[in-house]
């Protein structure tokens, strides 16, 4: 590799890793206005260490009968300032394995939002601008009836397809994937002290079976414990990230979702990274396979004088080039196969060179 290319190249990783503050959103799903001790316990912990909490919040019953509210000191926590209160549907029901909003049309979609936001905003007189689809399922009206009911920001998970809309603003919970593998604690414990990124974002998404004993308690509160002593964490609600200017459009969104040899080499999971460090990432990837596939016939082509010889290898690496990015770029083979094939496009232009040497 030309030297100048490889420093310019350590210096552009060494600005985008340099240390700095990640953005931490903590998400609670499926409480609901009726007291709950785990529930309870949870906002007391947050409320106490001073950790700002986003609360997915379901409204009703599947009855659509509003949950009653029947403790309110359990309402003054969940109305606390640091407690941001997000909508989670209506009545969270799974229809038919596709969610609540999965295969619904958009004027019940509609009706659906309206009804849970009206009950929310009426019963904690604030209003609310979080929408989290429970179980991940949204439709594709969700866009034009979102910004209707002036719902601005969507948190669904990481891998989600979700329809675009360029005033929303995409908060997905990011550490799904590591939860399995590591379990939620360890996965967001890892992932905080190891992310140094500047804009990258963080949210732990939990439920109330996540803290099934004291020492998944002991690991929550360990964790609220970092986040608070580490100068490189910041935390926010879901509300005040978006106030305070960090954006995250459906195209950062998409951007997160594209994987290539190199975003696994580089990019680390469970955030969610800026848009142009996920674009340039993944095209220095789709550049790296192109060259590869094209060293033999630069090599050809120096040798060769031909000038009718030198315009057929043009045109040859041309194609080449483009058949090599497009597959990369759009991960239509598994980065070892495409690596393989980038190999396989030397052998005739080498078999040449040795002929003719
Ligand atoms: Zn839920």
């Amino acid at each position: 590799m030309n030297k100048r290319f490889f420093i310019a190249l350590c210096a552009l990783f060494s600005f985008v890793f340099y240390a700095n503050a990640v953005k931490v959103v903590f998400r609670l799903d499926d409480p609901t206005i009726q007291f709950d001790s785990v529930h309870s316990h949870v906002l007391k912990l947050f409320i106490e260490k001073e950790v700002p909490l986003s609360i997915a919040l379901i409204p009703c019953t599947k009855a659509e009968n509003l949950y009653e509210l029947n403790d309110s000191i359990y309402w003054e926590l969940l109305n606390a300032s640091n407690i941001e209160i997000a909508l989670h549907g209506l009545t969270h029901e799974d229809i038919n394995g596709r969610g609540e909003f999965g295969g619904l049309s958009s004027e019940e979609t509609n009706r659906r939002f309206q009804k849970g936001k009206r009950i929310v905003e009426q019963s904690f007189g604030k209003t609310i601008n979080t929408f989290i689809p429970p179980f991940n399922a949204t439709n594709a009206s969700f866009p034009e009836n979102m910004m209707k009911n002036s719902l601005l920001i969507l948190s669904a998970d990481m891998f989600q397809h979700v329809p675009c809309e360029g005033n929303i603003q995409y908060y997905p919970e990011t550490l799904g994937h590591l939860m399995k593998q590591k379990g939620i604690w360890n996965a967001a414990r890892e992932s905080l002290i190891t992310c140094k990124e500047k804009h990258a974002i963080c949210v732990i998404m939990f439920h109330a079976y996540d803290l099934p004993d004291s020492s998944a308690w002991q690991q929550l509160e360990n964790l609220l414990d970092l986040c608070k002593n580490e100068d490189e964490i910041e935390l926010y609600t879901f509300c005040s990230l978006y106030l305070s200017g960090e954006r995250s459009s459906w195209l950062r969104y998409r951007a997160n979702q594209l994987t290539s040899g190199l975003s696994k080499l580089l990019l680390m999971k469970g955030v969610l990274h800026p848009t142009w460090l996920c674009l340039l990432v993944h095209t220095i990837n789709a550049l790296i396979y192109m060259l590869i596939s094209i060293i033999g016939l630069i090599f050809l082509l120096a040798r060769t004088s031909s000038t009718k010889s030198r315009r057929n290898i043009s045109v040859f690496m041309l194609i080449i080039c483009v058949i090599m990015f497009c597959s990369a770029w759009f991960h239509l083979l598994s980065p070892l196969k495409l690596l393989l094939i980038a190999f396989l496009f030397n052998i005739i232009p080498l078999l040449f060179l040795i002929k003719n040497h």
